[in-house]
């Protein structure tokens, strides 16, 4: 490009360079960081968010509120997938991830400000992250009980939703990791194994878990049974169907014997496949597409039930769940394709029919959520995935830190010990880091209406106190006293924290390295949050 195509490129957007680039992102991260501020923690408020279609979602989860939220500034966006990412990999920890980041970030603009290089703010937070990621792991447990875990799933719902509600995702969420626990497959296992099915019924508090798939659907024909035990099944990944029948009968016909001759057929290979599937001694039939009415009579009088029209993704349960592989041609279906269910049932629930299938796999599951309202269902759905999430996790990586900001407290003293055996001015950077980890005990003590600046010179001390078990001492939010961690029960596992350490520490990074910010004009926004904040 010419110096004068390149004036011309550049005429369209507005540029901020440098120190006013930092500055201008590091505004945005404040501002971003302020919207999820006050959910943090188990006394952390809900944010009411209003759609442009007037509707309304209650939560207090910090990834959804920015998920939600619209907005255009880069830096904004580039936070908020840092702690999408968090939510993604570790399921927990999202709200604590925006948090550390803003703060790294306000951090280093003080810095920047004394003349320090970005390039050295950025060593030092990387070094400040390898040593922290060491120490974490020192301080950690492991978790050999089953009190350890399920004090670690109930403080990650924690402010969620209501206790009864809380005790029962907890226990169901440790139940169904515990049968996944032995299953193969990536951190995805526990969306793909664990169907979540709402009904529009009940109380929260009736959400369970069913050790088998349910779902929204009635057999074929109503005079098959709709009780049955130990059964053979088939799964067939298409139709039962002759549409290439269908497709020539539709040509003009004129005697009618032909068309008769046609369905002879049709009856003659619909036979041929019903006395295929009774010659293997199926009981249940399942396909995932049409099944033709010719073959309704036909499959009734070979006793086998029938379900038509599936999702894939309960195909696919039903097929782990009853050691059924699905084939495309019915005709082609074998012994070695046959599974087996243990029960079979439906049932009429809010004027709905529910049929539920469960086999001798228990590594498949449906969770039914209760509730009459879809938001009451959604912030359940939210709440079990999040306790399922980390109980999943739990069973692969089982070490657990203190919550209540002690680990935080912890790093952030140890941090600044360690910051001295630094000569350069990377120094200066690690000592930000450690301050800026003190952002998470500052802001649990502010949403319980504790001060802020006591609560951590006490919690400081209360550490440095106990030469044993210092670092896990804590604040326990809900009586704003400073105890161990363990005996309170507040547990954070290991490997949220270091996912939140590392991702904040990341998008700061990534943050730092900006020093030049070129605006298409017509998309220049910042967030609506932005004038709230203190100009510069
Ligand atoms: P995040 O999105 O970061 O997970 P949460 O709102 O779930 O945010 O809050 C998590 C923080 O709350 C963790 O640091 C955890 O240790 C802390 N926490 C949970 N329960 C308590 C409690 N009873 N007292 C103090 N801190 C708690
Ligand atoms: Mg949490």
């Amino acid at each position: 490009m010419s110096e004068t195509e390149h004036d011309i490129a550049l005429e369209d957007t507005d540029r901020i360079q440098g120190r006013a680039a930092l500055v201008n992102n590091v505004k945005a991260s404040i501002a971003l960081a302020g919207a999820v501020r006050s959910t943090l923690g188990p006394r952390g408020l809900d944010k009411m968010l209003v759609e442009d279609d007037g509707s309304v979602l209650v939560t207090n989860d910090g990834v959804t509120v920015l998920e939600t939220a619209k907005v255009d500034h880069p830096t904004a966006r580039l936070l908020i997938s840092a702690s999408s990412l968090q939510d993604r990999s570790a399921r927990d920890g999202t709200t604590t991830t925006i948090l550390l980041t803003s703060e790294l970030l306000q951090n280093s603009l003080e810095l920047v400000r004394m003349g320090i290089h970005p390039s050295v703010i950025l060593n030092g937070y990387n070094i400040a992250l390898e040593e922290s990621l060491k120490e974490l792991k020192r301080i950690s447990k492991k978790s050999n009980s089953s009190e350890m875990e399920l004090a670690i799933v109930s403080t990650s719902l924690a402010g969620k939703i209501e206790k009864g509600t809380s005790e029962i995702l907890t226990s169901c969420a440790l139940e169904a990791a515990e049968l996944l626990a032995n299953e193969e497959g990536g951190d995805d296992l526990e969306r793909l194994r664990i169907k979540r099915l709402q009904i529009d019924n009940g109380k929260m508090k009736d959400s369970r878990l069913v050790h088998g798939l349910v779902l929204a659907k009635t057999r074929l024909d109503k005079s098959t049974p709709s009780f049955s035990k130990d059964g053979k099944i088939v799964i067939i990944d298409g139709e039962l169907e002759n549409k290439k029948i269908g497709l020539e009968a539709s040509i003009e016909i004129s005697d009618i014997g032909i068309l008769e001759g046609f369905h002879d057929r049709d009856a003659k290979k619909i036979q041929q496949i019903v006395n295929h599937f009774s010659s293997l001694g199926v009981n249940m039939l399942i396909v995932r597409d049409g099944v033709t009415d010719a073959a309704i009579t036909p499959l009734k009088n070979a006793g086998i039930i029938t379900y038509r029209r599936m999702e894939r993704d309960d195909m696919e349960l039903l097929s782990k769940i009853t050691g059924s592989i699905p084939i495309r041609n019915p005709l082609n279906i074998g012994k070695e394709h046959i599974g087996k269910y243990t029960n079979h049932s439906e049932k009429l629930i809010a004027g709905v029919k529910y049929t539920s299938i469960e086999g001798k796999n228990k590594g498949g599951m449906t969770f039914i959520i209760n509730g009459t309202t879809p938001e009451v269902r959604s912030e359940v759905r939210r709440a079990f995935d999040d306790a399922l999430g980390v109980a999943h996790r739990l069973k692969r990586d089982a070490f657990t830190l203190p919550g209540g900001g002690a680990s935080h407290i912890h790093l952030a003293r140890h941090l600044r010990m360690f910051a001295t055996s630094q000569s350069g001015r990377e120094q200066l950077a690690i000592e930000a880091y450690a301050a800026a980890l003190e952002i998470i005990p500052r802001v649990l003590a502010e949403n319980s209406g504790l001060d802020p600046i006591d609560t951590i010179l006490s919690l400081s001390a209360a550490q440095n106190n106990d030469l044993e078990n210092g670092s896990w001492i804590g604040l326990d939010a809900r009586t704003g006293q400073n105890i161990s961690m363990e005996v309170a029960g507040i547990l954070d596992p290991l490997f949220v924290a270091k996912h939140a350490l590392s991702g904040a520490t990341e998008a700061a990074i990534s943050v730092l390295r900006i020093d030049d910010v070129l605006w298409a004009k017509q998309d220049a926004q910042t967030p609506d949050w932005q004038n709230e904040i203190e100009e510069d």
